[in-house]
């Protein structure tokens, strides 16, 4: 297939068809190459620990899981990362000076409200990423730190950055404000800016196609349930609230974050516990969460715990619930129709006693899980409800490296 990419240099035919997926932590890379012809995925792979002594690269070649490839030893930042990453991809004839890769797609976390859709990498874009460094402390640095080893790797090839925020940058202005003093919130860029956008953006549209409609006819609850966890409403295939904020701090209850607060806790912790800032970040991000109310943030655990009796892991699994019904139940209002509550990520994929437990009681707003079809276990984008609810419930299961890769590629071949 022949088809055109915009490079920095211009426009220029390519028969490239290959993208490259970045997702780079602060800590780890995650990769996938994927061939957009069938969409299919030539490597999957991950590089954590680094800048550690045990830095561990797990590489799974076309043929799957049979021929992964794992080695450990020190990888010093994400350069060597990346040429590690390099070295393993060429070992499958896959390397990354191939005419046919197409692009380069990262992953980042923060594009502000500037980013509204995936952008070509540039100096100036460059720039407004890590201006936007200070919202994103943890996240935009190790962004900026893939793209540029990408780019020395291969700098005739066009990067292309999808942004976590850009699906809710649709947000309205009275959904994305705090209700704070404009003045300050403005100087400090303080507002809604929301996160796991690609993921919403993608399991929003698979779940339309799932009920046979257009996205721009229909409404959906998206909960996304991983360690980190968020709803958005997405009226017409444009996000109108999600739950996460400035941070991905505000909420549901995940892993190991509190989600919602009274931010008074905050300056009660100062005062009366004399606790840092610094301190209370760590509190609230890591050390909260279902990890803080029952020790596990591992939801196999935690329900096999409950299976035993355990009235600590019950509780947590009762607050984390209660949460996620007030935000089914905040959406309905917000979205006024709904056509479907979709269910995703780890948790949402995976916990069938969580989507039980999530519509329960919400017979009147015409939800409701059928137990036979709940239990199944699939990969495919699945209808739990029964047939004579009003609303369907579905398990759709999120493909964030693949969302990425397609509008990276759509990007560059027009
Ligand atoms: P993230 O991308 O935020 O790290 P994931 O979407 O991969 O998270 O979800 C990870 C979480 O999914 C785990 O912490 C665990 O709670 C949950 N999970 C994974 N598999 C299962 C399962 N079979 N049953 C219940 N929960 C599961």
């Amino acid at each position: 297939m022949t088809t055109t990419t915009t490079t920095p240099e211009g426009i220029r035919p390519v028969t490239a068809t290959r993208v490259l997926v970045l997702n780079s932590g602060s800590s780890s890379v995650k990769y996938q190459l994927l061939d957009m012809r069938d969409r299919s995925r030539l490597a999957v792979g991950l590089v954590e620990r680094i800048g550690e002594e045990t830095s561990r690269l797990v590489h799974t070649p076309p043929a799957g899981g049979a021929g992964k490839r794992e080695q450990t030893g020190p990888i010093a930042d994400h350069g060597a990362a990346l040429k590690a990453v390099a070295a393993e991809l060429a070992a499958d004839g896959l390397g990354l000076d191939s005419p046919e890769l197409a692009v380069i797609g990262h992953r980042v976390v923060h594009g502000g409200q500037k980013f509204t859709a995936p952008t070509l990498v540039t100096e100036e874009v460059m720039a407004e990423i890590e201006r936007l460094v200070p919202v994103a402390p943890l996240h935009n640095p190790a962004n900026i730190s893939g793209i540029r080893t990408a780019q020395a790797l291969r700098p005739d090839l066009p990067q292309v950055a999808v942004f976590d925020t850009a699906f809710h940058t649709t947000m309205p202005e009275y959904a994305a404000r705090y209700a704070i003093d404009v003045a300050t919130a403005d100087a400090h860029r303080i507002r809604r800016y929301g996160f796991h956008g690609t993921s919403h953006a993608y399991v929003s549209r698979e779940t339309a196609r799932l009920l046979g409609r257009a996205p721009e006819d229909t409404n959906v609850i998206v909960l996304h349930l991983g360690n980190g966890a968020s709803a958005s409403a997405v009226r017409g295939g444009r996000c109108v609230d999600t739950s996460m904020g400035l941070t991905p701090l505000e909420g549901l209850v995940m892993g190991t974050r509190s989600g919602d607060i009274d931010p008074a806790v905050t300056f009660h912790l100062m005062r009366v516990a004399g606790m840092s800032a610094d301190e209370i970040d760590v509190l609230l991000n890591k050390k909260s969460g279902m990890v803080g109310l029952c020790g596990d943030n591992d939801m196999r655990e935690i329900t096999r715990r409950m299976g035993e009796g355990d009235r600590q892991a019950r509780l947590a699994f009762d607050i984390y619930i209660h949460r996620l019904k007030k935000y089914i139940g905040a959406y309905y209002a917000i979205l006024g129709r709904v056509d479907a509550v979709a269910f995703t990520a780890g948790v949402g994929e995976n916990a069938a006693a969580v989507r039980e437990a999530a519509v329960d009681g919400l017979e009147e707003l015409g939800l409701a899980v059928d137990g036979g079809l709940n239990a199944v276990r699939a990969d495919e984008p699945r209808l739990i409800s029964p047939a004579y609810a009003r609303v369907a419930v579905a398990v759709v299961p999120t493909d964030e490296e693949l969302e990425i890769a397609t509008q990276a590629y759509a990007l560059v071949t027009g």
